[in-house]
């Protein structure tokens, strides 16, 4: 099993004046490809993994060997949080629909206040890591963070929108102003795909 970096539907510069072309070159080319090749390199020899997804993988994390366990959780989580970032992202404008949007309004009260919760959560992270817009095995949406690279699959919990709050994600352009580079981003959510991978979990 080889892991590969996947492409992207849009240009590096179509996500500006949000997220600057320059940035969204070296996230995905330089920092996503060497989490996939550290992960390839974890997990070289281990047959246990042919044909298995990156998401397989992590949800059934408790059954990786553990001398590269750890390995797998960084490189692993790093290539899954990646790859269902870019997804996450869009030129165009969009908005939560169908289940998603009843789901967010019911649970947050509505989508601006959604976005304050998440917004204040992402905040409030100390050092570098994720924040996700989960669905709980319980089948609730919940607000979660995760430090690093771990992902909420780990945890019995699936992903529907998520940020990255690493500074390479947004250093180049905003320095140390985080918030900035929240709002910006909240500009270029895929509210499509969220609310697709919403229905199909919910
Ligand atoms: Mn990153």
């Amino acid at each position: 099993m080889v892991f590969t970096l996947p492409d992207l539907t849009y240009k590096y510069s179509d996500l500006e004046p949000f997220i600057d072309s320059e940035t969204m070159e070296i996230h995905h080319s330089k920092h996503h490809q060497t989490y996939v090749d550290n992960l390839n390199k974890a997990i070289n020899g281990f047959s246990e993994f042919d044909g298995k997804t990156i998401e397989e993988i992590l949800k059934n994390i408790d059954t990786v060997p553990e001398s590269i366990k750890q390995q797998v959780i960084n490189h692993g989580g790093g290539h899954a949080n990646h790859s269902l970032f870019w997804k996450l992202l869009s030129p165009v404008k969009t908005e939560p629909q169908g289940k998603l949007e009843d789901a967010i309004n019911s649970t947050f009260g509505s989508l601006e206040k959604f976005k304050e919760a998440f917004t204040q959560k992402s905040m409030s992270l100390f050092g570098s890591g994720w924040t996700f817009l989960i669905f709980t095995k319980d089948n609730k949406l919940d607000i979660k963070r995760h430090s690093f690279q771990n992902s909420p699959l780990s945890y019995g919990n699936t992903p529907i929108i998520t940020i990255d709050l690493w500074e390479h994600a947004y250093y180049l352009k905003y320095q140390n102003r985080r918030a900035e580079y929240i709002e910006a981003w909240w500009n270029v959510v895929n509210w499509v795909e969220a609310s697709e991978i919403f229905s199909e979990a919910s």
